[in-house]
């Protein structure tokens, strides 16, 4: 089939990707044009396992195509997929659909066969009755369906070819019929198909991401009970988790939920319930508790500190939302270590995916390439990201001071090693080491 996708980001640049893969002609449009020309050229603009190989092997075997001339891909394309960023509005819950309806917009000028447009973006219920009724004249020209995406960052590639189901919304027989074909090569190696009303596709990815925010909220405030209490959380949540109704994954506690999702999504959701004149009171609670979690771990930060920060040497050790990815959007670092710089902490950070614009301009804030360099001074270290470079550091190598700390927030490392090797050590809903 020949597809185009608009938005060449984290969706748009995989999925892509992984229909080229899959037999089929690919067009990524980005208005973008520095993030093409990159894709032209063979770099990937983003941080993802496996993406370049794959990217460089479509691409030569001419799938896989990368332009700004959107008039061009839509022209040659029987499915239009858009996959542009839905954030929320600045300083609001709701959802900024402009990107979305400048896409449909565009798509609406060139058209002059039928189309099949599909949102892969995350959208609230009922965009995509909205969408129908921008492109009222041309009706008869397109039909609108909903095909939310569930991959994650960071596992995005085996998350397309495996998932664990495809949703389809919409309330066209054949057209769904064409969507089933588009995702035959996944089916056929046991993926879940089902289709249902456009709307229902809509809500489930927004359902989905608000309840995978509330499991980690909650395993989130039990850590905060356990801190207090002398019990290590890792054994509830073997206790909880080993109860199939409940099941183990996420599970485990850390810093507040960030990325380019939960956040966002958690919002969107209470926003598009109120429209609808719910109250969404569980989410409206996971929301605020994982906004407080970061001045809770900021304060723990600086009792770890003797509550002074200044003039104290602060490693970071990694600060993308999570491993494997670069992505920094709604990261807990994002806050965290603007804090640590205002109160004269003096910071060092290293993450595999390289220096971060958002740092460049914090005092006494530096990148450094390599773990050693990161740490070798550090009064505290802070483990913010559970990249798989950080799980056998030798600390008692890599720093130079006698009586440096360590501030686990993803429980990587044991309390038995740490006791072991005589290093004060803090982690997430354990007991501390001393
Ligand atoms: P992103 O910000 O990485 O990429 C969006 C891209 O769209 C950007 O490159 C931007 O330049 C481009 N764009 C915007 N308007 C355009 C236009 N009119 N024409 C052409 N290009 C345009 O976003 P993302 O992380 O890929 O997310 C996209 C959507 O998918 C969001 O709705 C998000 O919620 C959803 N989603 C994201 C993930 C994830 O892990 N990132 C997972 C599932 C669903």
């Amino acid at each position: 089939m020949k597809i185009c996708m608009i938005g060449t980001g984290y969706v748009g640049l995989v999925s892509g990707t992984c229909f080229a893969d899959i037999g089929n002609q690919v067009y990524c449009v980005d208005k973008d044009v520095a993030k093409i020309n990159k894709l032209n050229s063979g770099i990937s603009p983003i941080y993802e396992p496996g993406l370049d190989e794959l990217i460089k092997k479509n691409f030569k075997a001419k799938r896989l195509y990368f332009t700004s001339d959107l008039k061009k891909a839509i022209t040659v394309s029987d499915i239009i997929f858009i996959c542009v960023g839905t954030p929320n509005i600045k300083g609001s819950l709701k959802v900024d659909l402009s990107f979305v309806f400048k896409c449909i917009k565009e798509i609406l000028l060139f058209t002059k066969k039928k189309k099949i447009i599909v949102t892969k973006s995350t959208v609230p219920v009922g965009t995509g009755d909205q969408i129908e009724k921008i492109i009222k004249k041309k009706k008869k020209l397109f039909s609108v369906i909903s095909n939310p995406e569930f991959l994650r960052e960071g596992e995005a590639i085996r998350d397309f070819r495996y998932p664990d189901r495809i949703v389809i919304g919409s309330n066209n027989k054949n057209e769904i019929k064409i969507m089933k074909k588009l995702y035959s090569p996944l089916i056929n190696r046991g993926a879940k198909f089902f289709s249902t009303t456009r709307r229902g596709a809509e809500l489930i990815k927004y359902a989905a991401n608000a309840f995978l925010a509330t499991k980690i909220t909650f395993i989130n405030e039990i850590a905060n009970l356990c801190e207090k209490s002398e019990i290590n959380v890792q054994d509830i949540a073997l206790g909880i988790g080993s109860d199939t109704r409940i099941g183990g994954r996420f599970l485990r506690p850390g810093p507040a939920y960030g990325g380019s999702c939960f956040p966002k999504d958690t919002k969107g959701l209470v926003s598009a319930a109120e429209k609808f004149k719910t109250n969404l009171s569980i989410v409206k609670s996971v929301i605020k508790s994982n906004h407080d979690r970061i001045n809770l771990l900021i304060k723990r930060v600086h009792n770890i500190l003797g509550n002074n920060l200044k003039g104290k040497k602060i490693s970071v050790l990694g600060v993308t939302f999570k491993a494997n990815t670069d992505d920094m959007r709604d990261s807990t670092s994002l806050k965290m270590l603007p804090y640590l710089s205002k109160k004269g902490a003096i910071i060092s950070y290293h993450d595999p995916s390289g220096e971060k614009k958002e740092f460049k301009k914090l005092i006494n804030c530096k990148f450094k390439k390599n773990i050693k360099e990161n740490c070798l001074n550090a009064d505290l270290i802070i483990l913010l990201t559970e990249w798989d470079e950080f799980k056998s550091i030798d600390f008692k190598k890599a720093v130079k001071k006698k009586n440096f700390k360590i501030y686990d927030l993803r429980n990587i490392y044991t309390r038995e090693e740490m006791k072991r090797n005589k290093i004060k050590y803090y982690s997430i809903g354990r007991p501390d080491v001393n």
